[in-house]
């Protein structure tokens, strides 16, 4: 009890390896940052220890951090524990042993082993030393010798005490130990690898100390231990046999774990040091009497990473870890009588140390007693050599306890397992607790987001409510609009009427104008036959004549006369030419008037149909203002009942004040007065179903007003157009009169200038024919027979030239005839054009009219409509009970 007890945390240490060759190749990133000498940044996150050791830190760097000072507790006394952990192929077993033989490469173990006896080669002569040495490896939850040549599984009962335990004096045969042991576990395993990643390895060396005078004991235990690979079952794919050990693996560094946390939780009356063989043997190291360090090996590839971040999270979780240190002190001879005597009073049973050092089949002694009498190291007491106490029993005796004690152990390992047992399923139903306890507040979560939805949904019924109060006000303004639309549709009806009217009245105008064209064009055409027939008359005349004249062979004249007959000619066929100008013109003019006839017929029959669709308005119209009435008729009926029922109400009430103690009729009268409500509030029901009917109709009608509308516009813009295009052909009709009518007068030009020339002609030829006669009278007398038919082809030739004139005459005269025409034809035309403004005019005014009188109307409606208001808060002093649901109650206090 030299040392006072000590409380320290777990030392961890974190060591990275550097990138391996196949790492490299493959092109793995680098993560790890390192930020001092205690943090490194992994995946941007920092981790803390007690020192990070970056990959080029040497071996020897880190044994001096980490197991220089342990190496001299342990020569004090104390205990202490080296763990390495993290995943295969991390630098556990480099980290721990290192190539063993090379003095740069090697790693904790074979430093130590050198370093123990350098120290007790410098310490007190007088301090005798006991150095023993275990290997051995925990693999399927089993403890096997690594320095039993048969590498049996232990018999032992109590954990590693049956394993085998050598002496050594040197470091040098610390090392062929160590060298033993990994030879035998190779011959044992096919792949080392493998095996390897799969077992925890742990060399213990445990050193007992006696000073030679004082007979002081002390003794240390260090466990070195390898840790068997932190990597997933899930990652390593793992099956069958493989998956069962991949298991058991697990299993037993999930115990590791779970001791780490229940010690880091700081609950050391429930850590659960028994569900693994590892950690019962590392009880001690762990949240007892040790120092301990815990090397976190890692590697640094981004492959990794996962199996890294588990592994520095495991290595934070140990750091919170504290031990109670104290040193080892064992008893002198005469402390241990004292003690003993004073013991045997106080208590029957008394330890009973059996010392057989290095007898195999001696029964072991508990490794941690549960209660450690006056901080005796108990473990170490199998390999004391000195025994302290000799208790002389006789051999019977001896066998009775040997029996007992191996039935002890035996019942000890049976309650061992129970207790594990039991541990576990403590674990397993803490772990359904905390499922529990996250189901319980997700579903607490849950609740309360019903309850926020809840909420939100009344408000949202509240708000529905405010809007089907808004839709039943607006419900009612639509009814006194749809007054207003059908007065409207009357109005337009009647315009419609009164435009159908006159376009019946301009039908008959047009076709009276029809009529009196298909007159001109019978007398045209009449007239133009005459001309042709005069025009082939002469022609033959002419003809006649000139045989005559040709044959007569007068030659003193013929040259003059023959180009005069040329000139004739070709002014004649100047004139065909024209004639038949003026035919073809006539045609077309013909064609053009066919063209308007037939449009003017299929306006007159859109007019019809759009006529017989009016009237079907109309009627639809007038059936629905009847309806309308009936439902004013009804509405004021009940207001009317209203009244009265309300006056009855009041005389009631007045009687009631009247009768105020009977109490009976008072019932009486409240049955009456909510029988009486309930009918009112049945036939607002009722109206308000009607107003609906009555707004889907008013919604059909306005449709359908808009198509009449729209239609009317449509009649317009045709009307419009068809004028437009009468216009147009008024004045190319009146162009083509115009032209005929220069025609005709250049013509008539030409006939007289060719009958004045015909005239000279025939007093030149009259002339010359009697002088001629005269000559011949006077030199042939004899020659009268030839005198004679000249003569008579004079007449005949003035006869012909009569006809002509008569002829010429007749043309004249038809000619002034078509200019008296033409400008009663304009007159009518004019009157047609003012006709249609004076209609446009009056249509104009219409519309202005049935605007101002729907103005009107919507004034007056909300005028009643007001007035209604001011009378009901006084009709109606219950219309706030029923008003609920269909008016607002603000309603009837702002009117007043
Ligand atoms: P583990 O025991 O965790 O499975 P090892 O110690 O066997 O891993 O290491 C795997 C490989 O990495 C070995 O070849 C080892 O030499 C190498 N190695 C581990 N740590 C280091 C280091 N710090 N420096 C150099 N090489 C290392
Ligand atoms: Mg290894």
């Amino acid at each position: 009890m030299a040392d006072a007890d000590a409380e320290c945390n777990i030392k961890v240490l974190c060591r990275f390896r550097p990138l391996n060759k196949s790492e490299i190749i493959r092109g793995d990133k680098f993560i790890p940052i390192f930020q001092g000498e205690d943090t490194v940044i992994f995946g941007g996150k920092s981790y803390v220890f007690d020192q990070v050791f970056p990959t080029n830190t040497t071996q020897e760097q880190v044994y001096n951090v980490s197991a220089k000072e342990i190496v001299k507790d342990v020569l004090r006394g104390y205990n202490g524990t080296i763990f390495a952990y993290g995943q295969t192929s991390s630098g556990k077993t480099h980290t721990m042993e290192g190539s063993l033989h090379d003095p740069k490469g090697m790693g904790i173990i074979p430093r130590i082993s050198g370093d123990i006896f350098e120290h007790i080669f410098a310490m007190d002569e007088n301090l005798e030393f006991h150095i023993k040495v275990s290997y051995f490896e925990i693999y399927m939850d089993k403890i096997r010798d690594l320095l039993d040549a048969q590498i049996n599984e232990c018999t032992c009962v109590s954990f590693t005490k049956g394993c085998t335990e050598r002496f050594v004096t040197s470091s040098e045969e610390v090392m062929d130990v160590i060298d033993e042991g990994k030879a035998n576990r190779h011959v044992a395993v096919t792949n080392m690898n493998e095996h390897s990643s799969r077992s925890h390895s742990i060399f213990l060396i445990n050193i007992k100390q006696e000073h030679v005078e004082t007979e002081q004991k002390l003794c240390g235990k260090l466990y070195l231990v390898d840790l068997a690979g932190s990597e997933k079952v899930s990652k390593t794919g793992a099956e069958g046999a493989l998956l069962d050990e991949a298991k058991n693996i697990n299993k037993s560094l999930s115990a590791l774990g779970n001791v780490i946390s229940a010690l880091a939780e700081g609950r050391k009356s429930h850590v659960p040091y028994r569900d693994s063989k590892m950690t019962r043997i590392l009880q001690d190291s762990l949240g007892g009497n040790c120092r301990t360090t815990m090397f976190i090996c890692c590697s640094p590839s981004s492959y990794n990473d996962v199996e890294t971040k588990s592994t520095l999270m495991f290595g934070q979780r140990a750091k919170t870890i504290r031990n109670t240190v104290s040193v080892n002190l064992e008893l002198t001879a005469e402390q241990w009588k004292k003690k003993y005597e004073k013991e045997k009073l106080t208590r029957e049973d008394v330890v009973l140390e059996h010392l057989t050092p290095g007898s195999k089949d001696a029964p072991p002694v508990p490794a941690v007693p549960e209660e450690p009498l006056l901080d005796i190291c108990s473990p170490c007491s199998p390999c004391s050599l000195a025994s302290s106490v000799v208790v002389h029993i006789s051999k019977e005796e001896r066998q009775k306890y040997e029996e007992e004690i191996r039935k002890l152990y035996k019942q000890l390992d049976d309650k061992d397992d129970e207790i594990n047992h039991q541990s576990q399923m403590v674990e397993k139903l803490k772990e359904q607790m905390l499922d529990q306890e996250e189901l319980l507040a997700s579903s607490r979560g849950d609740s309360e987001k019903v309850q926020s939805e809840l909420s939100r949904l009344q408000k949202e019924n509240e708000s529905a409510k405010a809007e089907v109060k808004e839709v039943l006000q607006a419900l009612e303004e639509l009814a006194v609009n749809y007054d207003q639309r059908s007065l409207e549709v009357e109005e337009k009806s009647v315009q419609n009427k009164l435009l159908a009217e006159e376009l019946a009245k301009k039908m008959t105008h047009l076709l009276a104008l029809e009529v009196e064209l298909s007159h001109i064009q019978e007398l045209s055409s009449h007239q133009r036959k005459r001309i042709a027939e005069i025009l082939n008359g002469m022609m033959k005349d002419l003809g006649e004549f000139s045989t005559i004249v040709g044959n007569r062979d007068i030659k003193l004249i013929t040259g003059v006369i023959e180009e005069e007959f040329t000139v004739a000619r070709l002014y004649i066929s100047k004139i065909k030419s024209e004639v038949k100008s003026m035919v073809k013109r006539c045609r077309h003019l013909e064609n053009l008037q066919m063209e308007c006839h037939r449009k003017m017929e299929e306006t007159g029959r859109e007019l019809s149909s759009c006529h017989l669709l009016i009237a079907q308005h109309e009627a639809k119209i007038r059936s629905l203002v009847e309806y309308m009435q009936n439902v004013e008729l009804k509405k004021r009926n009940l207001e009317d009942s209203y009244d009265s029922l309300s006056e009855e109400l009041a005389k009631l009430q007045a009687q009631e004040l009247n009768i105020y103690s009977d109490s009976k009729v008072k019932e009486a009268l409240e049955q009456q007065m909510e029988s009486h409500q309930e009918a009112h509030s049945k036939q607002l029901g009722h109206l308000r179903d009607e107003i609906n009917e009555k707004q889907k109709i008013i919604g059909e009608l306005t449709d359908c007003n808009q198509k009449q509308q729209l239609e009317l516009e449509q009649l317009h813009l045709d009307f419009e157009r068809l004028r437009m295009q009468e216009h147009h052909k008024s004045r190319f009709l009146h162009e083509r009169h115009e032209q005929s009518k220069q025609d005709l007068k250049g013509l008539e030009e030409t006939v007289a200038r060719e009958l004045h020339s015909l005239h000279n002609l025939r007093k030149l030829f009259v002339r010359d024919l009697s002088t001629r006669v005269r000559k011949s009278a006077g030199l042939e007398p004899d020659d009268s027979g030839g005198y004679i038919t000249q003569r008579q082809k004079i007449s005949f030739l003035e006869s012909n030239l009569e006809q002509l004139t008569k002829v010429h005459k007749q043309l004249v005269r038809d000619n002034a005839d078509l200019r008296c025409e033409l400008p009663k034809l304009e007159k009518r035309l004019r009157y047609t054009a003012d006709r249609v403004k004076a209609l446009e005019g009056a249509l104009k005014e219409a519309k202005e009219g049935a605007m101002k009188d729907r103005h009107h109307y919507q004034q007056e409606v909300e005028r009643i409509k007001d007035v209604m208001r001011a009378r009901n808060p006084f009709r109606r002093p219950h219309a706030a009970q029923i008003g609920n649901t269909c008016s607002s109650p603000t309603d009837s206090v702002v009117s007043k």
